[in-house]
């Protein structure tokens, strides 16, 4: 089945068509700064990276331009657009309406709208992309695939904040969890690694990039996870604080008479690891300059590595048994320094890992832990793409 990918954000589309019987991306792109010199970049068939200025003013006519690449005579990647068999939209907040993937129609158009209001910078662009395919392709079937949809599984004592009952049913305020379909994603394909039935699997994700979270997985089933309410909580983040006491929040506005935008603003992009730093939201300058002493580039890593770990003993303690520990995504698929530091230290916990086998990993899964480690240490690569292809071929079946 070919399914086309599309991940609408606010002034951008990224899209990949992929082939669910080789797993493979047949071509992917992305059209960005739609509304205001849109320009498009695309993977050409013969491997070449190609970018342009784009006559793109709203999401629609983005989607067209797309549409027009992938059937371009020639050199594009399909004969008609009939060969779409379906599209699958990323869509980040579900809230508690949706526990999976679902085939678009007016209802569930309905549901995504509600989530707006807890989901204020995502959904509205996701939805528009919807609309978009809506208009273009109006007899291709569209399904949307979740971010939160794999955490509906927590149970109320892993979701419930301990603010009055009253926010929780008045205003869903509760722990949603983001990154679902990459947890998802990477844990199954862990069991797979490791020979092991999803629904016996215990293990630990830890979904490392630029946004980071890390999820519990009890029996195949997300049982916890750090980021809450908000993707602001949990981990360390390249923007991002993470965790932090909420009376900072009272403290920064008093101080320095900020508004509640503008703390918003900075606790979401200006702290973690930039903020930490001073140098960047990307762990490799920080880490070069570590490399050479500079001190707070140093702390910050030592700070992220400490929020991890948290979650990680947090999470071991939850799990009882942890078939696996599992790093994926930028961060926990690049950084072996980080890996290593995450896991150093838990020998008497059955957890060794392989120091040779961790600096060298090659781009795919890799088993890093020693013969001896009774929890496997794994870098497992993620890909949110394929799983919301292979989730729509799953709703197309019924
Ligand atoms: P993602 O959001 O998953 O695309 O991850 C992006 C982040 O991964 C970047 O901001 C970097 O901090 C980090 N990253 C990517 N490659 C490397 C690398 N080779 N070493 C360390 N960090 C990396």
């Amino acid at each position: 089945m070919k399914v086309l990918v599309i991940n609408a954000g606010s002034s951008s589309l990224k899209y990949q068509l992929i082939d669910t019987a080789t797993q493979q991306a047949i071509t992917k792109g992305l059209i960005e700064k739609i509304g205001a010199d849109a320009e498009f970049s695309f993977t050409a068939r013969n491997g070449d990276k190609i970018k342009s200025a784009a006559a793109a003013k709203n999401h629609t006519q983005a989607l067209n331009i797309v549409l027009d690449n992938l059937k371009d005579p020639g050199n594009g990647f399909i004969g008609s657009l009939d060969e779409i068999d379906a599209i699958g939209h990323r869509v980040v907040h579900g809230a508690e309406e949706f526990s999976g993937s679902v085939k678009i129609d007016e209802r569930v158009i309905r549901a995504i709208e509600k989530c707006c209001e807890i989901a204020p910078l995502h959904n509205p662009p996701n939805l528009q992309g919807i609309l978009a395919c809506e208009e273009v392709l109006p007899d291709t079937t569209q399904v949307a695939v979740f971010d939160t949809a794999f955490h509906q599984t927590m149970p109320k004592s892993a979701f419930l904040y301990a603010i009055p009952y009253e926010y929780y049913e008045k205003y869903g305020i509760r722990r949603y969890g983001f990154h679902g379909t990459s947890h998802r994603y990477v844990a199954m394909k862990s069991a797979e690694f490791l020979n092991k039935k999803f629904d016996e699997f215990n293990c630990i994700v830890c979904h490392l990039g630029n946004g980071s979270s890390i999820t519990a997985v009890k029996n195949g089933r997300s049982v916890d996870t750090s980021m809450g309410y908000t993707p602001l909580e949990g981990v360390v983040m390249g923007t991002r604080c993470g965790s932090i006491d909420p009376a900072i929040i009272f403290t920064m506005m008093e101080k320095d008479n900020l508004s509640t935008k503008q703390v918003n603003d900075i606790l979401n992009k200006k702290s973690g690891l930039i903020g930490l730093s001073g140098i960047s939201n990307d762990l490799r300058a920080i880490w070069e300059e570590e490399i050479k002493g500079n001190e707070r580039a140093s702390v910050t890593r030592e700070v992220l590595v400490k929020s991890i770990r948290k979650y990680i003993g947090a999470y071991m303690v939850e799990l009882g048994r942890v078939d696996a520990i599992i790093f994926t995504a930028g961060i926990g698929e690049n950084d072996w320094n980080i890996r290593e530091r995450c896991v150093a230290g838990l020998e008497n916990f059955g957890i060794i890992i392989d120091s040779d086998k961790n600096r060298n990993v090659r781009g795919s899964a890799t088993d890093l832990s020693t013969d001896g480690s009774t929890t496997r240490v794994l870098m497992m690569p993620t890909n949110e793409e394929l799983m919301i292809a292979l989730e729509t071929e799953t709703v197309m079946k019924g």
